[in-house]
């Protein structure tokens, strides 16, 4: 046995699907202590949009810790957290239209950002109930988990998660239903014994829970029922921001106005560990330290998001970038389907965060499997772990999403022809 299964938890998973060990990795390649190299089509769950150490980010943070910079102080001022939210402020608030956003720096996991979301919203409204949606992933940890649909991940708790309405996403009762008609008419009817909420807290693309991507109609009705029952919208972005839609805000070209947006995953860029919840300036009522954290804010991760901002943000180049690779992994992810599954596979997602949904979880789970074999890191999200999720590195090249593509036509046409031979 080695010293990872005799040691570590059996709570490990990624590990158990890509059981090598990883040494060193660049961009969206990734490389095993043997000196394979694989192709990153997970990219730390979307924690890697610029890729494994980025030269520019990782020059930055050498630079910076070898200048004995700040590592840790607390919510202290340091001049990196000072450039940080100048960039942020300039490069990403600014031309949004959203200067007037506060930005509150939360324990370092997407879950923190979340809990601190939930924990002002209720706070601002002085009510307790959120409403979340089928399949949505909001973390693990208490509030965050009541918010979350998967069943596996509910069970962890062991008590009651409450104070949670859920309601259908957008396409969760087949086309033609705009479930937000439904959330409009149980809050316009006094008997319909749901609450009157605090907030919504929705995914505008729904990462884990298997790439369903809400149309922008959706989300503008969504937005019109926060409006008229007076509670606030809260934008999960940490999975579907930072680019990975295509802009760096996944709700920018949707034209709706969230109260609270958080954000972490590809935040720091280097994936350093850091969150932020973002939201308007009336909604900023905390009291001094009422809502803490020991790591609020990792002076690190500023020195890298702020290299970010600057590389990456500063005009649209890098996100039209991302828009015609995205366009290029569908097509290809399209071709596919057409090849494997016409009928019986669809086309999931929105931007680079698109995938292939399989008749079921046992196909996805092999494609997947087969992949590893050839050099393909990939993964699979959705309620019956039945959808074949391609979360490349935003700075992935045309090269390595052709290989990737390969490497899934043969995946799909093994799997399918193991299948075909146990039928018969
Ligand atoms: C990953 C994720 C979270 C939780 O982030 P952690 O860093 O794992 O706590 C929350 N919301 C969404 C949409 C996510 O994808």
């Amino acid at each position: 046995m080695n010293i990872f299964e005799q040691v570590e938890s059996d709570v490990r998973t990624y590990s158990r699907s890509f059981p090598v060990v990883f040494n060193k990795a660049k961009g969206a390649s990734l490389f095993t202590e043997d000196g394979k190299e694989y192709i990153d089509f997970l990219a730390g769950a979307g924690t890697l949009n610029y890729g494994h150490n980025h030269p520019a980010l990782q020059k930055a943070l050498v630079d910076y810790v070898l200048a004995d910079g700040i590592t840790h102080g607390l919510d202290m001022y340091s001049t990196a957290k000072r450039e940080f939210l100048d960039t942020f402020h300039e490069i990403i608030l600014k031309p949004r239209g959203m200067d007037k956003f506060r930005v509150q720096f939360t324990g370092p996991t997407g879950t923190n950002a979340v809990e601190a979301a939930l924990k002002l919203a209720r706070k601002v409204t002085g009510r307790s109930e959120i409403v979340s949606f089928t399949n949505g992933f909001h973390g693990v940890s208490g509030g965050a988990l009541a918010c979350t649909g998967n069943e596996h991940h509910r069970g962890g708790m062991g008590s009651s998660l409450s104070d949670v309405t859920r309601m259908p996403f957008d396409g969760y009762l087949g086309e033609g239903v705009d479930t937000t008609e439904y959330l409009d008419k149980v809050l316009s009817d006094p008997s319909s014994g749901v609450d009157h909420p605090a907030a919504v807290i929705v995914e505008t693309i729904q990462g884990e829970g298997g790439l369903n991507a809400a149309s922008f109609e959706w989300l503008r009705n969504l937005e019109k029922v926060c409006r008229k029952h007076d509670m606030l919208l809260i934008v999960d972005d940490i999975q579907s921001g930072c680019g990975r839609s295509g802009y760096f805000f996944s709700f920018e070209k949707v034209g709706i106005k969230p109260d609270i947006i958080t954000l972490s995953k590809s935040l720091s860029g280097y994936g350093l560990p850091f969150a932020l919840t973002i939201f308007r300036e009336e909604l900023d009522q905390w009291a001094p330290g009422e809502h803490n954290g020991t790591f609020r804010g990792n002076n690190h991760a500023f020195v890298t998001a702020a290299t970010a901002f600057k590389t990456f943000w500063k005009d649209d180049t890098f996100a039209a970038e991302v828009r015609r690779k995205a366009e290029k992994l569908r097509a290809g992810l399209g071709s596919l389907i057409n090849k494997h599954g016409k009928g019986s596979m669809i086309l999931k997602g929105r931007g680079l965060m698109s995938g292939i949904e399989c008749p079921n979880g046992d196909l996805a789970d092999r494609v997947t499997s087969i992949a590893f074999e050839k050099g393909l890191i990939i993964e699979t999200s959705g309620a019956h772990s039945q959808v074949v999720k391609c979360l490349v590195p935003l700075v992935i090249t045309d090269k390595q999403i052709e290989f990737g593509l390969r490497v899934l036509d043969e995946s799909f046409a093994q799997a399918l022809a193991e299948k075909n031979s146990k039928a018969s």
